[in-house]
């Protein structure tokens, strides 16, 4: 099997908050909303679906990076020695046998629960969440820079809001996709926010092939005493947490949630469900830069074992690739090699717009009367010359 190949065509479905069909959630493109959805396949939501074969057989080529430029989000973290999505998921899978590529067949689906979401966190997108889709059209309304509208407009002016948990006639097909499934990781939007959420659970309970292996992630806010029993029902669960960063540091790129609120509400899951398979999401960013093993001690210390997974927020304005050189090189200066070191030495050969990202985290400390400068000191230190009102 070739080194390149991805194992997510051949196994997997993902379906977006708006109902486009992928291989898998990190496969990106601006022009998502005109793939296969789940409300234009009739009668039922085929697998292979049509581009999913087209990516099958795109993955049993020659030069498969060059070929799957939409895989981006796996192949510059892999390229920069970083761990990827797909990494994980051969790591899940164990055996890899070119069994699995001549005979695909559907054994995982990756649902993200709809787009409801209470947050507007700093790096997510109008696509993923309702929170930030109406905060970014209250940016556009604020901001004065024709350039910093245009990209704010580009970011939601493709979405016709089609939301798959909303719309009854695609969440029975959803349903109907899960019916023969072992294995189902749910993210979102919030799916704790969605009214549709605890029936879900109770139809994964009750149906015919029972869930093997049951992902959920969740943003901590909400705490749900009958979500805790329903999932301890499930023999596997693994409880995917989201902390980019602690106190009030958090508080601002998790907008708004509540620093106090959400450490109450981990330790409550930890200690009162009963799987141990813990892990905390950590999306390293322009802003937790030079906090995330702050968190990640944080998290040791819990004492519970958890897994801390760190992505990289990549086609996001939050990113690091949009921050100034100099900034990255102030970390790369003072601090030890460590696992993004790599990473960040490549991003310094890529030209930028760090405007746009100093216009934005403005926008956003506006929106919660907060200020870059007593906020993000470093941050702001090396990009206040990008600041011109
Ligand atoms: S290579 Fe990455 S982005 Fe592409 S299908 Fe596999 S996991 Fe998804």
């Amino acid at each position: 099997m070739n080194p390149k190949t991805c194992m997510f065509p051949f196994t997997s479905l993902s379906v977006s908050p708006r109902g486009s069909i992928r291989p898998c959630c990190m496969y990106n493109s601006p022009d998502m909303p005109t793939w296969e959805n789940v409300k234009d396949l009739t009668p039922e939501v085929p697998w292979p679906s049509k581009y999913i074969k087209i990516l099958q057989e795109k993955m049993l080529g020659d030069n498969i990076e060059v070929s799957t430029p939409l895989c981006n989000s796996c192949w510059e973290p892999e390229n920069a020695g970083l761990d990827s999505h797909r990494l994980r998921y051969h790591r899940a899978l164990k055996v890899l046998n070119d069994d699995l590529i001549t005979n695909p067949k559907l054994t995982f689906l990756d649902l993200q629960f709809g787009y409801l979401c209470n947050l507007s966190c700093i790096m997510c997108h109008p696509e993923e969440s309702s929170q930030i889709q109406k905060t970014i059209f209250k940016l556009i309304d604020t901001t004065s820079s024709i350039e910093q509208k245009k990209y704010y407009q580009s970011k939601v002016n493709l979405y016709d809001n089609h939301d798959w948990t909303v719309d009854e006639i695609s969440y029975q097909k959803v349903l109907e996709l899960c019916r023969p499934v072992k294995s189902i990781k749910i993210s979102g939007g919030e799916p704790f926010f969605n009214p549709k959420f605890k029936p879900f659970l109770e139809f994964l309970l009750s149906k015919k092939v029972p869930i093997e292996n049951l992902h959920i992630t969740t943003n901590l806010t909400i705490y749900d005493k009958e979500i805790i029993e329903l999932l301890n029902s499930f023999p596997n669960v693994r409880f995917r947490f989201s902390l980019e960063s602690i106190e009030k540091e958090d508080d601002f790129l998790r907008w708004p949630s509540k620093w106090e609120e959400k450490q109450k509400n981990l330790h409550a899951y930890l200690s009162q469900l009963r799987t141990k398979n813990f892990v905390s999401n950590t999306c390293i960013q322009s802003l937790n830069l030079f906090s995330f093993f702050k968190t990640t001690n944080y998290l040791k210390n819990l004492n519970y074992n958890i897994t801390i997974q760190h992505q990289i927020a990549e086609n996001s304005l939050a990113g690091l690739y949009y921050s100034d050189k100099q900034y990255i090189q102030y970390y790369l200066k003072n601090n030890d090699k460590n696992f993004i070191s790599n990473y960040l030495e490549k991003i310094m050969n890529h030209n930028n717009n760090s405007e746009l990202q100093v216009n934005y985290f403005l926008g956003m400390a506006k929106l919660q009367n907060k200020n870059m400068q007593n906020e993000f000191p470093i941050w702001y230190e090396f990009h206040n010359k990008y600041i011109h009102e």
